[in-house]
């Protein structure tokens, strides 16, 4: 990390035109490096949909809790159907969750449901298709080699094995299989309080209308919604003036937060003021300028123990930088394994011109082809105000550094935004 003085606004652009622009992976990997694992909470399972496990969760229970029939029909010895038809006397029933109490003994059997405990003495379940029952006799016509149709005790999972491993975000399924496990409550990790602050002269909060020259703030809505679906909660510090003061009293609010994003001011525009009001709260500046379109003023830092991504203010360089840094931010926080931006292969739909020094991530259309490929339809116009193309995106087209020309019908990478979206 390095730090800076407060630089005259010249001298900041001096510096910013002097300084080689970071890979885009290297911001991340130290933006990672500087992440640190949240601390767990117990909550109850039926609010762990979305969270991330902070321990192995080991089963209580064993599932089935005893061997169990997987067929409605009849429990008996096997000695017994040596040679069928046999007529055998029903001695009782087993229902699930109301097992058959006694011994199945020879020439008897006991009416069974799927579910119901197999009584002892009974090893073959005959299944109610091959049975008929009249006057408490029931003649069996055809039975399964032993063992069939009976689900044998922890089949499923026994006790004290591990259902669930630490750093899994939790799918709907996974909280039933927790659930039945055994468990009422587990540890999951906090979630990630994620301080988002706008700044901008010329910014209303939404619903606000207004004034000549404003317009509304969108970006602390998206970012927001991002972080909460991303298993984050948002903290929204509003929006602040184009004043140092302004913005590092916002800034002041973060306390407490793991991570404070900024939008707006990154650059070195003469109303660019964030880094500046940061440096007097302390800010460290650990990177300024990334080799991306969009997004290259990214900065990241810390003020104290605090991490802070300046991001700049156009809304989908907000947006891809929050896709590509502070979404991974928020998984290693949170102890998942990979923290991502996940990238699937597609094909290009259209031929694109060789790209220069920064890597590009353009919004494009994404359509299956018949062979169940993807392939991508970048939008002609990729200015990064267009709040329009990224809604009607299906993603995100990587174009590397220095890529050469690429013809339609080429390997590419792509982010797919209903997979950035959350997890289900
Ligand atoms: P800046 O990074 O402050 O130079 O802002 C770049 C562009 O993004 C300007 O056109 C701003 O009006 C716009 N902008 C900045 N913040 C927001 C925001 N929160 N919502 C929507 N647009 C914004
Ligand atoms: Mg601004």
């Amino acid at each position: 990390m390095s730090t800076r003085a407060v630089a005259s606004e010249p001298q900041a652009k001096a510096a910013a035109a002097g300084q080689k622009l970071l890979p885009v992976e290297e911001a991340r990997a130290r933006i990672l490096a500087a992440m640190l694992l949240l601390d767990c909470e117990r909550i109850p399972v039926s609010a762990a949909h979305g969270r991330v496990t902070g321990e192995d969760v080991a089963a209580r229970l064993s599932h089935p809790p005893s061997a169990v029939s997987a067929m409605d029909g009849y429990a008996l010895r096997s000695a017994d159907a040596e040679k069928l038809p046999v007529r055998l006397r029903k001695a009782g029933v087993s229902r699930a969750g109301a097992r058959f109490a006694g011994q199945v003994e020879p020439g008897a059997c006991v009416q069974i449901f799927t579910g119901a405990a197999v009584p002892d003495g009974a090893d073959l379940i005959a299944v109610q298709e091959e049975a008929s029952e009249e006057d408490g006799i029931v003649e069996i016509r055809k039975v399964p080699s032993p063992g069939r149709h009976i689900r044998a005790a922890g089949l499923d999972f026994k006790a004290g094995q591990v259902c669930v491993p630490a750093g899994r975000a939790l799918s709907a399924r996974d909280v039933g299989l927790i659930a039945s496990c055994g468990h009422a409550q587990i540890p999951v990790r906090r979630r990630p309080r994620i301080a988002i602050l706008s700044t901008g002269d010329e910014l209303v909060e939404p619903g606000v209308e207004p004034g000549p020259d404003q317009i509304p703030a969108s970006n602390s809505i998206a970012l927001a919604a991002a972080v909460a679906s991303w298993g984050g909660e948002p903290l929204d510090l509003g929006i602040a003036r184009d004043e140092t003061n302004a913005i590092a009293q916002a800034a002041d609010l973060a306390r407490g937060a793991d991570l404070l994003v900024t939008t707006g001011g990154a650059s070195v525009g003469e109303h660019d003021l964030v880094q500046a009001a940061m440096r007097t709260r302390g800010l460290v500046v650990d990177f300024w300028r990334i080799a991306m379109r969009p997004g290259k003023p990214l900065m990241f830092g810390r003020i104290g123990e605090l991490p802070v991504l300046a991001m700049p203010g156009n809304p989908v360089s907000a947006l891809v930088c929050a896709i590509l840094f502070l979404r991974p931010a928020m998984n290693r926080m949170l102890g998942l394994a990979d923290a991502g931006p996940h990238f699937e292969p597609a094909r290009l739909g259209v031929p694109m011109k060789a790209n220069d020094s920064r890597e590009d991530y353009i919004r494009t259309r994404l359509e299956r082809a018949a062979d169940g490929s993807l392939v991508a339809h970048p939008f002609t116009t990729q200015d990064s105000s267009m709040l329009m193309t990224l809604s009607e995106a299906g993603g995100l087209l990587r174009r590397a550094s220095f890529a050469p020309p690429a013809e339609a019908g080429e390997n590419v990478d792509v982010i797919r935004f209903d997979l950035a979206a959350g997890r289900l």
